[in-house]
């Protein structure tokens, strides 16, 4: 197959490891005979500092004629004062809007060979493989009126949280057909105790549930999901939740797999291009010295393989391979023990190219 990706490597370290992903990209075209044409365009605080837009119209443009969209990172100290008029987040919010995606997908899944490296013990992770739905483009990051004023009691803020119907049930049925692939079950987090948004979210959660009997549903409060991951992760198959929540809870959940640079993420709309992106940020405490972990971002274009270009024979060479390696015992910094030796982000990048199957 053809297909045209558009490379953000962004700032940090996400030259470095989209450079890697790249690497395993071209290899799996090379060796199941397809033909990826790559483009790479600024994004983040590079392309404030060239153009002072963090998403230039050029590089929208290209996103929205591509099949997909790779993402490194952005941001970093540098773009990070709180009083700037632009900032690089402003330009992934606008590109995700823009796209279209409203479900970001993030597997947390536990490497056999890394269960050591969790925070939690081995025996209560070993059985985690969730995914993660979280609503990407509502909610309370993007409801109307948000604002800050100076009142007579000093400065205040304010910002909305509104869900309508619409979108809580086209993200809660992405869920639900993940689920019919996986274990069957969808769990719907809210807080509906306290948010009239959240009993919106409820009742549809409810009508999507009668819709769809072959699939098992239950609904939790956010407060207590919060909990129940550290607890019983295990028990978890689907998760679907909106923005906020959805952002801080896959962010905890996140910690379960021992390293933010093993964690891949897909950001999928109707039918447009999808964009994938490690979870992680730009790191830039370890930017520019090669030693980044790219796997997120090389487990993200496995992604992008399987659910924009429908390769999923490739998708799974290439998570496979991941997994090869670390059984094997290579690890970059962020995984390795200290009695562990570990190797940079090139090494990492050629060892899965060397053992795509
Ligand atoms: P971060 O994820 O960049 O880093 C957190 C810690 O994890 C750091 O110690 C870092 O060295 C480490 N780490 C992250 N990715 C790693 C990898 N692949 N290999 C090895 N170690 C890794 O989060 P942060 O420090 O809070 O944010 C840094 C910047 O990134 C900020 O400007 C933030 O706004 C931005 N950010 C961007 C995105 C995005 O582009 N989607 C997401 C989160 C944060």
């Amino acid at each position: 197959m053809e297909a045209k990706i558009i490379l953000l490597p962004g700032d940090g370290i996400g030259p470095e490891v989209v450079g890697e992903a790249r690497k395993v990209l071209t290899a799996v075209a090379h060796r199941h005979n397809h033909t990826f044409h790559f483009t790479e365009k600024m994004m983040g605080g590079c392309a404030i500092d060239a153009v002072g837009d963090p998403l230039p119209e050029e590089t929208l443009g290209a996103c929205l004629e591509s099949d997909a969209v790779l993402l490194g990172a952005v941001g970093g100290p540098k773009w990070s004062d709180p009083t700037a008029k632009v900032r690089p987040e402003q330009g992934l919010l606008k590109l995700r809007k823009s796209l279209g995606v409203f479900a970001n997908i993030r597997p947390v899944k536990v490497f056999p060979a890394l269960a050591n490296a969790s925070p939690l013990r081995p025996e209560r992770v070993q059985a985690v493989d969730i995914v993660f739905v979280r609503e990407l483009t509502g909610g309370i990051y993007f409801g109307q009126p948000q604002g800050r004023e100076t009142v007579a009691e000093g400065r205040s803020g304010h910002d909305t949280m509104r869900y309508n119907e619409e979108e809580i049930r086209r993200v809660l049925q992405i869920g639900v057909e993940l689920a019919r692939g996986r274990r069957g079950k969808v769990t719907s987090v809210d807080k509906a105790n306290v948010l009239a948004s959240s009993r919106v979210w409820r009742e549809v959660a409810h009508e999507v549930a009668a819709e769809n009997p072959d699939v098992e549903f239950e609904d939790v409060l956010v407060d207590a999901m919060a909990m129940y991951l550290v607890n019983r992760p295990g028990d978890f198959d689907v998760v679907v939740t909106g923005n906020m929540f959805g952002d801080i809870l896959s962010d905890e959940a996140s910690m379960i797999s021992g390293s933010l640079g093993m964690l891949p993420s897909a950001a999928l709309g109707a039918g447009g291009p999808g964009l994938y992106e490690p979870i992680h940020g730009s790191a830039p405490d370890i930017a520019g010295q090669g030693i980044a972990n790219p796997l997120a971002t090389i487990l993200s274009a496995a992604m992008l393989l399987r659910s924009s270009l429908g390769l999923e024979v490739e998708a799974r060479v290439v998570e496979t391979a991941v997994s090869r390696i670390l059984a094997a015992g290579h690890r970059t910094a962020d995984l390795a023990r200290s009695d562990e030796r570990s190797i940079g982000t090139q090494a990492m990048g050629d060892l899965v190219v060397a053992v795509l199957g």
